[in-house]
């Protein structure tokens, strides 16, 4: 036997390294980019390479090396989907107990398997045909799965562009031209905007939850805030309501330019031209010689403001920005701890921008627009009350609350408990703010509401009432010009109010509207508004 042909006997380890990457590829072709698929290849195929010479190195034996690699990545690789088999057959959830007899049952297996691989003593030349062969098999499957998906990527309308190649579009002429007048000397108010991401409405938290939230609204009505009390979201997702807030109109536009049954969220959260952070109200208020001041809380993006003068709250960068990767590593034995890890990150971020928020102005002689939107109270739930640090799927302060004692893990209740972490750190950025200076403006708004038992495909009244109510407080240090805010507004008109009372602007108030839509298809609207508001 030639050289090449023995090297090219040992191909298994390399094929079943790769297998998990196409099938998790083809999971979310349309969603990832094609050039993501590099790295974790690299990565993955590249460690295999490393383990193979390693165990080469000390057993001197290629066959016995090349069995024991594709032992060990089978077993990373595999341990995620056993774990959430038996997850999902579990009583107590989400649990550390699983993973501590888990990991080492898997551990004793791949030790057994190893140890009898070095004993043996056969030269396992065929064995290491039928690995060859199974592994091919497995790869062209992986592969057939690819082209299946890209086949029915291909065969819908605008799909092709929009989600195998991406093609930018110029949404500009979609957008009203920024007009203002502000008087020579005029004391410019600045503008602290702090999204909370799901937020509900007083009612709903009642409703829902059987939360009083009075404390909260009383103290903010104290200061002086308007709290609207029949105000919607004009959508039920963060990202196609902050996107439309943001640029202060309905994105239906997006349904023709992109296209209705488009999956890739790129227009929307892409760092150049996507409206999250490519948006009118930065643009206006740069044109007003505003600073602008963001927060880096990875909630839509993970990338820094390009239109913002500073970012602040940075988490460490990581490999795991690829989302490919990110999703593969989480399916391996290494899962658990990115988990925690990646929770980590989340709290580091969520309680910097909570610290940061109110004195981030003091940087700029200028006005400043501050803007952050954090994942408070929305999922994963990690924070306590007092911001204690809670792991998802652990009952917190279960002994202090007695009517929760035994009741295991119940999400609505750690909602209410980041609900109230919310509070408390919200209720302290506005006493930081008005001891400051009065004259700011600060506006404090849920993106939508919750989505308990809802059903997203299909949403009956009460789904779309629920989801829809959302917090909508809102802080014009002039008596005389809350007048403007009233009672039934929605999200989309909210800069268009600010813009018009102070700063000279003369935007149509929209008529309030709503829609509909899902994950799996952000540009598909359907018009709900006769669900909520009374004809
Ligand atoms: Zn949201």
């Amino acid at each position: 036997m030639n050289e090449l042909a023995k090297k090219s006997k040992k191909i298994h380890p390399f094929l079943v390294a790769i297998f998990p990457i196409l099938i998790i590829y083809s999971h979310n072709i349309g969603r990832v980019e094609i050039e993501e698929i590099i790295l974790p290849i690299i990565l993955i195929v590249g460690s295999a390479l490393g383990l193979y010479y390693f165990w080469k190195l000390i057993l001197k034996n290629e066959n016995k090396s090349a069995i024991i690699v594709t032992l060990i990545i089978i077993v990373l690789f595999s341990y995620g989907h056993v774990y959430y088999l038996l997850n999902d057959v579990a009583i107590d959830g989400f649990d550390i107990g699983k993973n501590s007899y888990l990991i080492p049952a898997f551990g004793l297996l791949l030790g057994i398997g190893i140890f009898f691989t070095i004993k043996t003593k056969t030269v396992l030349d065929n064995a290491t045909s039928i690995l060859n062969v199974i592994s091919i098999v497995f790869v062209l499957v992986a592969i057939g799965n690819v082209l299946l998906v890209t086949t029915e990527i291909v065969s819908c309308d605008k799909c092709t562009i929009q989600e195998l190649f991406y093609e930018e579009i110029d949404f500009s002429s979609n957008f009203e031209q920024h007009k203002f007048s502000i008087f020579e000397n005029q004391k410019i108010p600045d503008v602290y905007y702090l999204i909370l991401d799901e937020y509900a409405r007083s009612d709903a938290l009642l409703d829902y939850h059987e939360f009083d939230n009075s404390e909260f609204i009383n103290f903010l009505e104290s200061k002086g805030f308007h709290i609207a009390k029949n105000n919607f979201a004009n959508y039920p997702m963060s990202i196609q309501s902050i996107p439309a807030l943001m640029n202060m109109r309905y994105i239906d536009f997006l349904s023709y330019e992109i296209g209705p049954d488009v999956r890739n969220y790129k227009p929307i959260n892409g760092k150049d031209y996507g409206l999250y952070a490519n948006n009118q109200v930065i643009k206006s208020f740069k044109e007003m010689g505003f600073k602008i001041i963001t927060f880096n809380t990875f909630t839509l993006t993970d990338y820094e403001n390009q239109l913002s003068d500073i970012s602040i709250c940075h988490r460490n960068v990581n490999v795991l920005d690829n989302k490919l990767f990110d999703t593969i590593v989480r399916t391996t034995i290494f899962g658990y701890f990115i988990e925690r890890w990646s929770e980590d990150e989340l709290r580091g971020v969520t309680v910097c921008t909570l610290e940061e928020f109110s004195k981030a102005g003091n940087k700029f002689e200028e006005p400043v627009f501050v803007w952050a939107h954090v994942m408070l109270p929305h999922p994963p739930w990690i924070f306590g009350p007092n911001g204690e640090s809670i792991t998802p799927g652990k009952p917190l302060l279960i002994t202090d609350n007695p009517e929760f004692r035994g009741s295991g893990w119940e999400p609505k209740y750690q909602y209410i408990q980041q609900v109230e972490f919310a509070n408390k750190k919200t209720m302290q950025i506005v006493e930081n703010i008005l001891e400051k200076d009065s004259s700011a403006i600060i506006i404090i708004q849920g993106d939508h509401g919750t989505a308990w038992d809802l059903n997203w495909l299909e949403p009956s009244k009460d789904d779309v009432y629920q989801r829809m109510r959302n917090l909508d407080a809102i802080y014009f240090p002039d008596k005389e010009k809350r007048g403007l805010l009233l009672d039934d507004r929605t999200l989309v008109n909210t800069f268009r109010t600010v813009f018009n009372a102070y700063f000279g602007s003369d935007y149509e108030i929209l008529e309030n509207k709503m829609y509909w839509g899902w994950n799996a298809k952000p540009y598909y609207f359907e018009e709900v508004t006769n669900h909520l508001l009374v004809p």
